[in-house]
């Protein structure tokens, strides 16, 4: 698969689409899942384009993985969550529906199961709730 920039995630990083930011830097940029696994899922995506892990310049890695490291914290301490789960999908059948390289921060907590992937979406005054207890640890 070659990349295509008119996917969503692309789109979200032109400001072509709204999102609800947590962080941005020079490399990376994370916002809420729209259809999240728990509350505070939230996304974590690299500027430099990729379709997956798969065909991704090893020198995006470094960067993603700061930041991935930085949102797990705060989407941990920010949602009073018990653990987090990174989770990164490639091709189909894998379960990749959106083919721009991205990276899930889930919180988890004892006992309360995760619900399904790209499931229902989400309220976006709820989103936004939650990106602000994110953003206010960060
Ligand atoms: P994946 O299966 O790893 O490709 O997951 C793509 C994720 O992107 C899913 O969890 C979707 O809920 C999420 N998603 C799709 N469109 C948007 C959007 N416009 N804003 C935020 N998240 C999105």
């Amino acid at each position: 698969m070659t990349y295509d920039n008119q996917n969503i995630f692309a789109k979200i990083l032109r400001g072509e689409i709204p999102c609800t930011k947590v962080y941005e830097d020079q490399h990376t940029i994370a916002f809420m899942d729209i259809m999240p696994q728990a509350d505070g899922h939230t996304l974590v995506v690299p500027k430099n384009p990729s379709v997956n892990l798969l065909d991704a310049d090893a020198a995006t890695f470094g960067p993603l993985f700061a930041t991935v490291q930085k949102i797990a914290r705060a989407v941990k301490q920010g949602m009073g969550a018990d653990g987090v789960v990174i989770t990164q999908f490639n091709e189909t059948a894998a379960g990749q529906t959106v083919f721009h390289l991205h990276v899930h921060v889930i919180p988890r907590w004892d006992g309360v199961a995760l619900r399904k992937h790209s499931g229902a979406m989400a309220d976006s005054a709820l989103l936004q709730a939650h990106a602000e207890k994110i953003k206010a640890v960060l």
